[in-house]
């Protein structure tokens, strides 16, 4: 059985040396940015405030904050590799982003937290997933939590990946983002996007696609400045090129 997350598709899609470098040959990651380490113990850090709210115990703020900041310190921690960025701006910027939560009213009528899905797509093939959070309120409703530099447009949302895959891990039909931006004022804004029969239908199409071309072992380059700047396979992938800018790179080094 081949198995697919939205992880896996996207970044085939993204570059498809990226998907073989990260999940074929498992290489380690050359550098990182702290916006990773952050946005994942932003996640983990809301997920154990709900968890423990649904137990019955609230907690302030001082107490999430210290919570976050030893899951920062530990990924940063087993990294393996330099991380770009200062981890106490990083710290700091998570205290504001949680009191920006706190004051938007917290994650509400939550039904289950970090579900792990599968979802039969052709013989063979499997679509699989974690979920952020379910709402089980007036609808039910997957709830995505996204820490972002800026805030997010309605297209964003709609033409979104992530949501699609979730939709048809699950059957649920609407998606709602919860983006905490990473500004100087954190802000908490929600996105609320529905995946169509047609959006899964082409999502189905998609990772077929993606299954078939690598197996065909195709991962060509996709060299741009917006895929490679911040690659964390960039000088194994590129060596000395200096210039990523440059358009003709990608087809001299696309072998
Ligand atoms: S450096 Fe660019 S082309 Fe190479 S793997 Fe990374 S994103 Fe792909």
């Amino acid at each position: 059985m081949r198995r697919y997350s939205y992880s896996k598709i996207s970044t085939y899609l993204r570059c498809p040396r990226l998907y073989r470098l990260r999940y074929e040959d498992r290489l380690e990651p050359e550098r990182l940015s702290l916006a990773l380490p952050l946005g994942s113990a932003m996640h983990d850090c809301l997920q154990w405030e709900v968890a423990e709210r649904g137990r019955g115990r609230e907690v302030g703020a001082g107490e999430i904050h210290e919570v976050f900041r030893a899951l920062l310190m530990a990924r940063l921690e087993i990294a393996g590799c330099p991380v770009s960025g200062e981890p106490e701006e990083a710290s700091e910027t998570g205290r504001r982003m949680i009191e920006a939560y706190i004051a938007w009213g917290r994650l509400q009528d939550i039904a289950t937290i970090e579900g792990e899905h599968l979802a039969p797509i052709d013989e063979g093939i499997e679509l699989e997933g974690r979920i952020d959070f379910v709402r089980d309120g007036e609808e039910v409703e997957i709830l995505e939590l996204k820490t972002a530099a800026r805030a997010w447009s309605q297209s964003q949302a709609d033409l979104n990946l992530q949501a699609a895959c979730y939709s048809l891990l699950t059957g649920i039909e609407k998606v709602r983002f919860i983006v905490l931006t990473k500004t100087k004022s954190p802000k908490v804004q929600e996105i609320l996007t529905s995946c169509s029969w047609e959006r899964l239908d082409l999502l189905r199409d998609t990772i077929r696609e993606v299954d078939a071309a690598i197996r065909a072992r195709s991962f060509p380059r996709n060299v741009s400045p917006m895929n490679c700047a911040g690659c964390e396979f960039r000088d194994q992938c590129l060596g000395t090129l200096a210039c990523v800018g440059a358009a003709d790179t990608d087809m001299r080094h696309s072998a």
